[in-house]
């Protein structure tokens, strides 16, 4: 009876974390689903693409904005983060100097982008490679995670495995229904 009119919506989302936590690994998961162990790290930037029909007459486009090469510096430019609305921050759950690296990564974020009103952007932690737990010094301490995030301003964390597919999905759904809160 009436023409639908189609919303479209475009959002940068930045990737970033230390090197091999597996930030490039996350990002073919999500978009094309597949896994491979290892990926070329090409100096430069790369991102990807992941379309979704968010309701019948909606549909958005994520920007993945993967860092290739550049995170062994443990920051990026302004110009990099610039109009990103949310930001996934990845670390190694069997290498505890990356987590480390979480809080460096997210204060970056902070100091050099925010959302057109000011306010910070959302942020995703993802604990990823879960499928190794044999690796891993202990169990995820979840509630140590959880105030984590509480004080460092995350929305939230998720465990992930690229290799499994594990709560990739979850994580990325968690956050884009946080993004399209705010429309
Ligand atoms: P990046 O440097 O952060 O982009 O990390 P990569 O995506 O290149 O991954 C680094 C290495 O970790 C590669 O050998 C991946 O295959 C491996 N990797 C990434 N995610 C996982 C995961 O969830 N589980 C396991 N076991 N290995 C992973
Ligand atoms: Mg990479």
């Amino acid at each position: 009876p009436y023409p639908t009119e189609i919303r479209e919506y475009l959002y940068k989302i930045l990737v970033i974390g230390d090197l091999g936590t597996g930030k490039t690994s996350i990002i073919k998961r999500y978009v094309h689903n597949i896994f491979s162990q290892n990926y070329k790290s090409t100096i430069g930037v790369d991102f990807a693409l992941k379309v979704i029909q968010w309701s019948p007459d909606t549909v958005v486009r994520l920007q993945l904005w993967d860092i290739a090469g550049q995170e062994r510096f443990g920051n990026m430019t302004r110009v990099y983060y610039k109009e990103a609305v949310a930001a996934l921050v990845v670390y190694d759950v069997t290498r505890p100097k990356t987590f480390e690296a979480v809080s460096k990564w997210k204060a970056d974020l902070d100091s050099k982008v925010s959302l057109p009103d000011g306010e910070p952007i959302p942020v995703i932690l993802l604990a990823n490679k879960i499928d190794l737990q044999e690796e891993m010094s202990g169990p995820l301490d979840t509630e140590e995670l959880d105030t984590f995030c509480d004080e460092h301003g995350f929305l939230k964390w998720f465990g992930t495995s690229a290799k499994n597919n594990s709560n990739i999905d979850d994580a990325a759904q968690y956050l884009l229904e946080e993004i399209m809160s705010r429309e």
